[in-house]
């Protein structure tokens, strides 16, 4: 027997979501509308999104699948979801005023080479890793079972993640910007010098395998070390960093945006510099590597730079 029909036929039994096979069993019925009911009315104690979770499992009866089905569904449902609305503002003209490159609107015929790309790339570069994701879950120790951690403990992960996501994102993407790097990998990114929604995945598939790896990697290393990390909150965290990347990507910021509350917080200010002017703002949801290590992007940061060396150079001329 192959190792992928032994581990299939390993979780075809039974659900694990409730860590007791019996009550699985018990909940399991032909329609998932049914799972629910049952469900529903057995385990009062849980919220409606650990009921719909587990109903889900149960359903498939087979973890390996649902897990990797799941979080393909989620990937595109939100990715595509997410872009839906840019795709009409960009249509439509609509906000114009909060445009950053207001001369640059991506054409439909782009915005559906984009999309097609993208949806490629998708199935076949990022389906089979999500399919073995269930496996390597279970060999790390994330857990799936309800019901989920508290809030407490899904936010704090969460913000770990995105320290450590955009860190990595900050030291790759800019060995992604040296010579050769550039040319055979991250300039397939830089085709769009103005930003739309649809355009954060399009990268070429080592780029996506070494920046994802910044998103799925980290989760992957926390629950080998921590052991309690619930794979909820592993999907919740591919959702708001999606959600990222693809707002950073959206051409728009407007005063209402999530930077203006948050000055740290990158945002599509941030990221549409980066695509403009092909250099610097490097980060991807967070403004301090850039600051710090003095690679922001664009001319305001230009002058400030300017006037710091032109500044450095009179004290050393006083000095001499
Ligand atoms: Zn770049
Ligand atoms: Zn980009």
């Amino acid at each position: 027997m192959s190792l992928s029909t032994e581990l299939i036929s390993k979780f075809s039994v039974v659900s694990d979501v409730f860590n007791n096979n019996a009550t699985s069993q018990a909940l399991s019925a032909d329609s998932f509308i049914q799972v629910f009911k049952n469900v529903n009315t057995s385990k009062i104690e849980l919220n409606l999104l650990e009921k719909l979770w587990a109903s889900w499992y149960i359903y498939m009866n087979n973890d390996i699948l649902a897990t990797g089905l799941m979080i393909f569904i989620l990937h595109e449902l939100m990715y595509f979801g997410r872009c839906v609305p840019w795709m009409i503002i960009d249509h439509f003209n609509l906000f114009k005023k909060y445009k950053l490159q207001p001369d640059k609107y991506p054409s439909d015929k782009e915005q559906w080479e984009c999309l097609k790309a993208v949806l490629k790339s998708h199935f076949l570069v990022e389906a089979l890793p999500i399919w073995t994701f269930h496996p390597m879950c279970l060999q790390l120790g994330i857990l799936y079972a309800v019901p989920f951690p508290s809030l407490k403990t899904i936010a704090y992960q969460v913000a770990i993640f995105f320290f450590l996501e955009d860190m990595w994102h900050y030291w790759f993407h800019r060995l992604f910007h040296y010579g050769p790097f550039y040319k055979y990998i991250h300039k397939q990114h830089h085709k769009y010098a103005a930003p739309f929604g649809l355009a954060a995945e399009y990268a070429h598939p080592v780029e996506v395998m070494a920046l994802g790896f910044g998103t799925v990697g980290f989760p992957m290393i926390y629950s080998y070390f921590f052991r309690n990390l619930h794979l909820f909150t592993v999907c919740l965290w591919i959702v708001l960093r999606l959600f990222q990347a693809v707002d950073s990507h959206s051409g728009y910021d407007f005063p209402w945006s999530f930077n203006k509350v948050f000055p740290l917080w990158a945002g599509a200010e941030h990221h549409d510099l980066h695509h403009h002017y092909f250099i610097g703002n490097y980060a991807s949801s967070f403004r301090w590597w850039d600051f710090t290590l003095d690679t922001e992007s664009g001319p305001d940061a230009k002058s400030n730079r300017e006037k710091r060396m032109r500044l450095r150079a009179e004290k050393k001329a006083k000095k001499l």
